[in-house]
């Protein structure tokens, strides 16, 4: 998952709980290289 701020490919997950009654897997993410907080839906 490419970061929103700097555009790497270089995250981890912080948190990852499931969304609209199950159907969507919403994920914390945080990139390591710039530190930017993002959260994506999967
Ligand atoms: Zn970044």
């Amino acid at each position: 998952m490419k970061c929103t701020s700097c555009g790497k490919d270089n995250d981890k997950v912080i948190d990852s709980r499931s969304a609209r009654g199950g159907l969507a897997i919403r994920r914390r993410r945080e990139c390591l290289d710039c530190g930017e907080r993002f959260t994506t839906y999967e």
